[in-house]
């Protein structure tokens, strides 16, 4: 299997928080023949060894993190109608919702965000909020509708995967990226480090899967593959400030989000890395987001932790791009980066 192969199945999987069944099992099915050790934990986090070659006394053990979770709708309720209420599931923009068509449930029944046509318009209408919307699925009433669709049942955007040449376009991949960069690297040769690899669940409601995931590996150090938004957004316009992250520049290092300062000595660690290997890399400044380093860095005594993410434009919408090279490169970050973590790198200063 190769990359896009996996990126193209994961995209495609539905995979809300606390419904990562889909995502789990194509993780798992890549990953089995790589590993020493796989098990699910009882959140539903697929956690993987892959022992360091050689034999070391005492090897640095380097957790790596990327969530299998992707934000979506939940439905709550049925209207008389037949039309299905619904919620958000992780940081969704009401704007963004209106006129999209979504799969619901463990059958996909594809269902429709009502919008009036462009005839029914009011030059005045207001963006309507997430409780005024509907998903209409065809149902003549809430009874038919309540006997296809679950209350509880999630809902997510049907987005196919699509090559646009290096850039490819399809949903979730936040992180659905992280994830294929992650299977690739233990798929890869082993490295002189244990890998300690978490897919983890529920990191766009608030952490929780990688809580648990980093308690129970209890590692050296974390490394955090997510995806980060990039604002390098078109149509091109004069900014007065430079884009946090864009497309084709490399993978992002961040210094610091919302939850996490990262590690001082790993940053510099990562970045000597990108800089001696000649892999292209930018510094993902400071602003809103977070990942799974603010679960992982505060567990136990505390994780020196960084996070690395593959720059994506429109996430946490129906649809993100992302450009492969980053994939590429952040792959290859990564791996050498934990390749030459040593437990002098690890001293504190
Ligand atoms: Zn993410």
């Amino acid at each position: 299997m190769s990359l896009t192969t996996n990126l193209k199945a994961l995209s495609e999987a539905n995979g809300v928080s606390g419904d990562e069944g889909a995502v789990r099992k194509i993780i798992l099915n890549a990953i089995r023949d790589h590993v020493d050790e796989v098990r699910v934990d009882t959140l539903g986090n697929v956690l993987a060894i892959k022992r360091a070659r050689g034999k070391a006394t005492r090897r640095v053990r380097v957790m790596l993190d990327a969530h299998m979770d992707e934000i979506g709708l939940m439905i709550v309720g049925a209207n008389d109608d037949g039309t299905l209420q619904f919620r958000a599931v992780g940081g969704i923009d009401d704007r963004s919702l209106p006129g999209k068509v979504v799969l619901i449930g463990p059958d996909r029944i594809p269902g429709v965000i009502g919008t009036p046509p462009i005839h029914l318009a009011h030059g005045d209408d207001e963006v309507k909020k997430i409780e005024a919307l509907a998903i209409d699925i065809g149902a003549a009433g809430k009874d038919a509708a309540l006997g296809v669709v679950t209350i509880g049942q999630m809902a997510t955007f049907n987005t196919r995967y699509r090559s646009l040449g290096t850039t490819v376009s399809g949903k979730a991949f936040d992180d659905r990226a992280g994830c294929a960069v992650l299977i690739e690297l233990l798929r890869g040769p082993r490295l002189p480090v244990d890998l300690l690899a978490a897919f983890t669940v529920q990191e766009e409601v608030g952490g929780r899967g990688a809580h648990v995931a980093a308690y129970a590996f209890d590692p050296d150090a974390a490394i955090v593959i997510d995806a980060t938004p990039a604002n390098d957004l078109p149509p091109s316009i004069e900014q007065d400030v430079s884009p946090n992250t864009r497309l084709g520049h490399g993978p992002a290092v961040y210094v610091m989000t919302r939850s996490t300062v990262s590690d001082p000595r790993l940053v510099k660690h990562v970045i000597g890395i990108a800089d001696r290997r000649g892999i292209p890399y930018q510094i993902r400044q400071p602003g809103g987001g977070g990942t799974d380093a603010g679960s992982i860095a505060p567990t136990r005594g505390g994780v020196p932790t960084v996070s690395i993410s593959v720059p994506a434009r429109y996430i946490h919408t129906p649809v993100s791009l992302i450009n492969l090279n980053d994939v590429r490169h952040t792959i290859e970050l990564v791996r050498e980066s934990a390749a030459r973590l040593t437990s002098t790198i690890l001293r504190p200063a």
